[in-house]
Formats: structure tokens, sequence, C-alpha cells
């Protein structure tokens, strides 16, 4: 009889091969696998996000050639940028 049970819980299992668990467990480990990958993309757009707009801001910088500014004026015009689209 305990071959029918789920492995995490010892609830009545919903599998018949591998792994062996039982409707919740599954869900559970479909919730946590979806939030991992929500997770590992969330980062994965802010590393993407944060190289765009650093090259956005140093070609913007770039194409001013040999301009001189103030580091205030650096950091206004810096807070001015509206910054990459997406896909740009
Ligand atoms: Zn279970």
């Amino acid at each position: 009889m305990g071959n029918d049970l789920c492995t995490k819980c010892d609830g009545p299992r919903d599998t018949t091969g591998y792994p062996k668990w039982c409707r919740k467990c599954r869900a559970a480990n479909k919730r946590e696998c979806e939030k991992a990958r929500n997770e590992m993309l969330e980062s994965k757009g802010f590393a993407e996000g944060r190289e765009e707009m650093r090259e956005h801001l140093a070609a913007g910088f770039e194409a001013l050639g040999h301009s001189r500014f103030t580091g205030y004026e650096i950091a206004e015009s810096i807070r001015r940028v509206p910054g990459p689209t997406v896909g740009e």
C-alpha cells in the first residue's frame, strides 16, 4: 500500500511514473518552477536593461565630442534622459 503514497507528504499519489507525488505536491512544485523561472527572466531583463542604459548614455555623451561639462550638468542631463525603449 505504501507504493501508492506521495514521496513528499504521504498523501494519495497522483502520478503513475516519476516523480511519485500527490496532486498537491505536483501543483506546489509547478508553482515553484514558475516562480524561479519568472525570477530568472526578471534578473535577465534587469541586466539587459542596465546594459542598454549604459550604452545609451555613453552614446549620448560621445555624440557631444569635446564639450566640457560640470558634474552638475552631467547629473542633470542623465536625469533628463528618457532612456532606451524596449527592443531598441
Ligand atoms: Zn504530496
